[in-house]
């Protein structure tokens, strides 16, 4: 084959696979170097949750199907009725993915912040979360004005309702090892099932290279077998409960070179 010819067919299949990635919806590359074709968004506030912050406070709500969906499960299973104060949800994306102002990850639409359910200090009264607010090992806030107490029964629920959840494949929850204490002491306490133990046990994390995480959960769920195909790289461990979804969509998933060619 002639070099012209070579070069026209390249083109061809450089445009062909251009499109095709561009046109497959969901998240692309890794969650810190990655990016998100039509995204779903999260509205502002749903049964059982609110954002944190609006888009006019710069809040980031793009994610793909999978991580709303996980969202809707959790804040449905944690705030079953009006009455009951919401799961208040930090950012996930932006429309396309990429960098997101103070995150090192959240760049593929797989990532999202869930802040952690407090009572009143005094009253403990259940409130609404006002920011991210950190507590120490004994579960109290910390340079926080209004003293607040971390909910440990609420926010094992949430924990609980994230192992549980559906079809969304969860990957890690980021939380500081003092929290991950206080939540598993309070599950073994309550009789909770030892498997949604066990599996929360192995997806709760505090990350190495970032911060302890003592102020929210940051949940991260895996690739679809879809999006493996259009260069969506899970990274992380890979649990044996959820081989059954991997196995699908393995083999074609594209190395960071050919992501990295498609996203220029
Ligand atoms: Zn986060």
């Amino acid at each position: 084959m002639g070099r012209p010819r070579t070069l026209a067919l390249l083109a061809a299949l450089t445009l062909e696979g251009c499109a095709w990635l561009s046109h497959t919806p969901g998240s692309r590359g890794r969650p810190a170097a990655g990016w998100i074709a039509h995204a779903e968004r999260l509205p502002d506030t749903g049964r059982g949750w609110r954002v944190l912050r609006d888009d006019a406070r710069g809040g980031q709500h793009w994610g793909t199907a999978r991580i709303v969906s996980m969202v809707r499960q959790v804040a449905r299973a944690t705030a079953p009725s009006r009455e009951v104060v919401p799961l208040v949800v930090g950012d996930i994306s932006a429309v396309r993915g990429g960098q997101v102002p103070h995150h090192a990850s959240h760049r593929a639409g797989r990532d999202v912040d869930l802040l952690f359910f407090a009572r009143d200090g005094v009253s403990n009264a259940s409130v609404l979360t006002p920011e991210f607010v950190r507590y120490d090992l004994n579960g109290n806030s910390v340079a926080w004005p209004t003293p607040l107490r971390f909910d440990t029964p609420r926010n094992w629920d949430l924990v609980e309702s994230v192992v549980r959840a559906e079809g969304v494949g969860v990957t890690r929850i980021f939380v500081a090892t003092w929290i991950e204490r206080l939540l598993v002491e309070n599950a073994r306490a309550r009789a909770r099932p030892a498997w949604v133990i066990d599996r929360a046990e192995q997806l709760m994390h505090q990350p190495g290279d970032s911060a302890p995480h003592d102020d929210h959960f940051h949940v991260r769920v895996l690739c679809t077998p879809d999006e493996r195909t259009v260069g969506c790289v899970d990274g992380g461990p890979r649990w044996p409960w959820l081989d059954k979804d991997h196995d699908k969509g393995d083999s074609l998933s594209a190395d960071d070179a050919t992501l990295l060619a498609a996203m220029e």
